[in-house]
């Protein structure tokens, strides 16, 4: 069900994270893996223009999404950023995912034509250690077949492991209530 999202604030430091008594969803992806288009399609209102204004993009942006908060984590693919701001960046989702006791679950948002590499298991790595949920959602399922889609779901359950994969189109407007009923029953209502 589309529905309106509130932005609540940006940080970066723990001390800043907004105080509320929702589950918190974290969510990240590689930059232009359709983070942001996925995010639209969950809301009636297109909340991720806040997350991608400048001076935003490097912070973790929280929504009220009614049922739960939503953590809108900075895009990663590092390849044109510098060795400060890598690390910057794994700190701070490092701190937020170690240290956050409202975290429900992430959300690993992946173009479903890409492979499974080091930033994807590195987030994988935390869940594991960590102990909370993660389930990816595969976006641009409309650049390929279903039997390739189908293809690509099954390859990476076996690679990592992961039950929790889905294949979604922004465009086509498909996968996502199935994403935020999945995350609602298993996250949240549990
Ligand atoms: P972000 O950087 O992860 O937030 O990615 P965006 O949501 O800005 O999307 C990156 C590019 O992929 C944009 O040009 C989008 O229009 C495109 N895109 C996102 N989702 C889809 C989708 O489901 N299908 C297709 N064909 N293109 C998409």
């Amino acid at each position: 069900m589309p529905k309106q999202i509130r932005f609540i604030k940006s940080a970066v430091l723990e001390k800043d994270y907004p105080v509320h008594k929702k589950a918190e969803v974290a969510i990240a992806g590689r930059s232009n893996a359709g983070k942001s288009s996925f995010i639209n399609g969950l809301a009636t209102n297109k909340i991720a223009k806040v997350s991608s204004t400048p001076g935003k993009t490097r912070l973790l942006n929280f929504f009220d999404m009614d049922s739960f908060v939503l953590v809108d984590m900075p895009g990663y693919g590092f390849a044109a950023r510098s060795g400060d701001e890598i690390r910057d960046w794994h700190k701070m989702i490092e701190v937020y995912l170690n240290s956050r006791e409202s975290l429900a679950g992430l959300i690993l948002v992946m173009d479903i034509r890409r492979s499974w590499s080091e930033d994807e298991e590195l987030l994988r790595r935390f869940s594991e250690t960590q102990g909370f949920p993660l389930a990816v959602v595969l976006t641009k399922a409309d650049k390929m077949s279903r039997s390739q889609m189908l293809q690509a779901i099954n390859k990476l359950k076996k690679e990592t492991g992961l039950s929790a994969v889905f294949a979604t189109s922004a465009l086509k407007k498909t996968g996502q209530e199935e994403v935020e009923d999945y995350i609602y029953d298993n996250w949240i209502k549990a």
